[in-house]
């Protein structure tokens, strides 16, 4: 293989792919190497929410996943959402005002989202019953609604955006191995040795999700790396069969109670995941006890589903019980930048990522094209971790 470019991106999951993207519409000659099959990690095994409802503590950082939404209904309207695999449904975070923790909480996060400029509405119980007909609540329970939400069908964006790569001449190497990053005595990157052979480029991006420590580490031959402050945590997620009985319209999240998330699957079922039950798998990722926690979620979410309930037996043996890595960095914000010292590497880490992917990406591609550092990323540089400002 004897290959040049202007910009070799590691990693084709979400977030790789995406920069790649932004980085063909402006021009550069991009090949993504990737070591499996594109959309395979992490990003086949998520939750698909995009939505900035989530993150209302911090303003930089809601405004970030805010533009990540933005841009999948401008793709949407320009693209088709169907073609693109975008369903605009909103979500709705629940809450019984019987818990008046959760509920003012709730009423809180509601009046910091209109503070922040995110549309939200606050639904009394007869509004929630209309919105989810088949649902079941009880009585004193209301709602958060934020229409912008997205479910994303994380697959096909990404089979868009691999498209696209390739209609403006990039490549994208599946079953690639990076294996060491080549560089002059000053710094400057000057190509990739692979699996495959070598390739020459100025630029290189790291965007190897949860793999991201051990790989910086791993291609820069510089151990400290190891401690690049990304770690990995696991969630799972149970996606139930196709259903013949009625399934949510929104995202459903829980304010009060054990916390839930569920939402209609594209393949006709539900999928589910709670914040609660990932702790669970920490210790034992056993078949025995995937399928005993996954029913335990089940359980939670027939509380609302009624069909569901119906179909109990049957549904836990035939649900896809999944585990996905989060990339998780340590203050639980991105990391997108300029790696300090090298010149011409660039790293994205972040959770969050099926909400972020086209704003990292069209961010990005202005650091990496332009050498400028758009306003809205600065918050999220390299800079600010201990040891490498
Ligand atoms: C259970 C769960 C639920 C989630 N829910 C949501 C949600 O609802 N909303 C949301 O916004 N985010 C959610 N996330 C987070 C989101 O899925 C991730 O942030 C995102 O998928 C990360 O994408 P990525 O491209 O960085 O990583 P990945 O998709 O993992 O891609 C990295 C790629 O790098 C490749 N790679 C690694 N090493 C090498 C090498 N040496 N050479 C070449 N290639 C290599 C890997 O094979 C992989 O394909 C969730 C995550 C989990 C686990």
């Amino acid at each position: 293989m004897d290959l040049n470019a202007d910009i070799i991106i590691i990693g084709g999951g979400i977030i790789g792919i995406s920069c790649g993207y932004y980085l063909s519409q402006a021009g550069q000659r991009v090949v993504v190497v990737e070591k499996a099959s594109i959309g395979t990690g992490t990003s086949a095994r998520s939750f698909f929410w995009a939505n900035a409802s989530t993150k209302n503590t911090d303003a930089p950082y809601h405004h970030l996943n805010a533009l990540g939404v933005r841009l999948y209904r401008s793709l949407a309207d320009h693209y088709g959402a169907k073609r693109l695999g975008i369903h605009s449904c909103g979500a709705l975070g629940i809450v019984r005002a019987s818990d008046p923790v959760g509920y003012t909480a709730t009423r809180d996060k509601a009046a910091r989202l209109t503070a922040l400029g995110y549309p939200n509405r606050w639904l009394d119980n007869a509004a929630l019953r209309a919105a989810e007909p088949d649902l079941v609540f009880p009585d004193d329970t209301e709602a958060l609604f934020t229409p912008d939400d997205k479910i994303i069908h994380a697959r096909k964006v990404m089979r868009f955006f691999a498209d696209e790569i390739r209609a403006k001449g990039g490549i994208l190497i599946e079953n690639c191995t990076a294996q060491e990053i080549r560089a002059d005595e000053d710094g400057t990157i000057t190509g990739l040795n692979s699996s495959l052979g070598t390739i020459t480029a100025p630029k290189i991006l790291l965007s190897a999700g949860p793999d991201t420590a051990q790989l910086l580490a791993e291609l820069t031959g510089f151990d400290g790396y190891s401690r690049f402050p990304v770690t990995k945590a696991p969630g799972l997620l149970v996606t139930t069969p196709p259903l013949s009985t009625p399934r949510p319209a929104h995202i459903i999240y829980t304010e009060s109670g054990t916390a839930l998330q569920f939402q209609p699957d594209v393949g006709g079922g539900i999928r589910m995941g709670s914040d609660e039950t990932d702790g669970l798998i920490l210790q034992d990722q056993s078949p025995e006890n995937l399928r005993r926690i996954g029913q335990e979620l089940l359980g939670h979410v027939q509380h609302f589903v009624p069909g569901l309930a119906a179909e109990a037996e049957t549904v836990i043996d035939q649900s896809a019980l999944d585990i996905g890595i989060r990339p998780y960095p340590a203050d639980g914000k991105t990391i997108a930048g300029a790696l300090p010292g090298a010149k011409g590497l660039f790293v994205v880490a972040t959770h969050s990522g099926i909400t972020l992917a086209p704003a990292l990406g069209k961010l990005m591609a202005q650091t990496i094209a332009t050498g400028t550092v758009p306003d809205m990323l600065h918050p999220f540089g390299l800079g600010r971790l201990a040891g490498m400002g």
